[in-house]
């Protein structure tokens, strides 16, 4: 039987090094070593070395793991803001860090966009008692792209909330200068082609001694894990409880990876594959670009309506081994979700937009 090929945005399609990857990791034991090995501590720090690296990480910004993106909601809550948080809300996973905040008993509020727009920075209603700004750069459940000028923009309006930016589905395409905000996180199983079960949090010095004093005035800012805990076993390169090794040591393989094909190379040929998609959206006759404004449609999650439903053309698609996402909750099944990330080769999308426009 020939493979699928996943176009879902999430998991999806393991980037193209990583099997070969995990072969290596088996032969060399690595997930039966001790997790506070010095042989452990030294792939950490060979990770995190080559994260810094792609992802041009300034100094006095830092990095720790997690078990996902949807921890780092919680945890920047809890280490983070003591009263009020603002969330630009764009879709599912803008929302849900929203909900977190929520439920955490702080006041979160949020200025909410229509499904498949942004919301405008110029109408937030911040004050100088919101805490931290949160902002989804990629929003995957819509495929709409918060413009980095618009968060630079606000950083220059609002200095002293902590702005927090979420590019799970985006990273490390993105080309987000990160000393112009405060913490960015994302997980590995969207564009960097991983397995799931893993978070990465980058984060400042501001952050960080926040966190630190909220812990020592005995606030909970986490339990199994706080900014405090991870950071501090950060510095043997250790982490607070035995982590996602195998995750951690295939992270760090596949950034060399990127770091060696250019990842100038990597954002033009996602350039390129976007480009082929949202043509396709604009000429086929059933479907249509669900994001309209281009200055927001996302390069990374490409979203389009289907008339008549989704469902046949998933269906289609999927006879022929091409995997794509359906919609998002109320979307379910009038959209298509196709991730365009690093693994996803020029040959395997021109495959699918000639499979979808010989679709009627
Ligand atoms: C997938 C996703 C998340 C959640 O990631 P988990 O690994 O499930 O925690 C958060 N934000 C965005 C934009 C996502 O696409």
């Amino acid at each position: 039987m020939s493979k699928n090929i996943h176009f879902t945005p999430g998991p999806s399609a393991l980037y193209f090094t990583v099997e070969q990857h995990i072969r290596t990791a088996l032969r060399e034991q690595i997930p039966e070593l001790s997790h506070r090995s010095k042989v452990f501590s030294n792939i950490i720090e060979e990770t995190i070395k080559s994260l810094r690296a792609l992802l041009k990480v300034p100094n006095g910004y830092h990095m720790v793991f997690t078990s996902s993106a949807t921890e780092i909601w919680e945890r920047s809550i809890q280490g983070l803001v003591e009263n009020e948080s603002y969330h630009l809300v764009n879709g599912s996973f803008s929302a849900r860090y929203h909900a977190i905040a929520s439920q955490l008993g702080i006041n979160a509020l949020k200025q909410e966009a229509e499904l498949g727009n942004c919301p405008d920075y110029k109408d937030v209603s911040i004050t100088d008692k919101t805490e931290l700004i949160s902002i989804t750069q990629n929003e995957t459940s819509t495929g709409v792209a918060f413009p980095l000028e618009d968060i630079y923009a606000i950083r220059k309006q609002f200095p002293n909330p902590l702005i927090a930016v979420d590019v799970v589905s985006a990273t490390p395409y993105i080309n987000l200068d990160i000393s112009k905000i405060d913490m960015v996180y994302f997980s590995v199983q969207k564009c960097f082609g991983l397995p799931s079960g893993l978070g990465v949090w980058i984060y400042n010095d501001r952050c960080l001694e926040l966190a630190n004093r909220r812990n020592y005035e005995g606030k909970i800012t986490g339990t199994y894990h706080s900014l405090t805990s991870l950071h501090k076993s950060m510095q043997k390169f250790q982490t607070p409880e035995t982590p996602n090794m195998l995750n951690i040591y295939l992270l760090g393989q596949v950034a060399k990876d990127m770091i060696n094909k250019g990842i100038d190379k990597i954002r033009q040929e996602t350039d390129y594959k976007s480009a082929l998609l949202y043509n396709l959206f604009e000429t086929h006759g059933k479907l249509t670009p669900f994001v309209k404004d281009k200055a927001v449609r996302s390069s990374t999650v490409a979203v389009a309506t289907v008339a008549d439903g989704s469902a046949s053309l998933i269906n289609n698609l999927s006879n022929s081994g091409l995997v794509v996402g359906s919609g998002y909750g109320a979307n379910k099944n009038n959209h298509i979700r196709v991730a365009n990330f690093p693994t996803h080769s020029k040959e395997q999308m021109e495959l699918l937009v000639d499979h979808i426009n010989k679709w009627t």
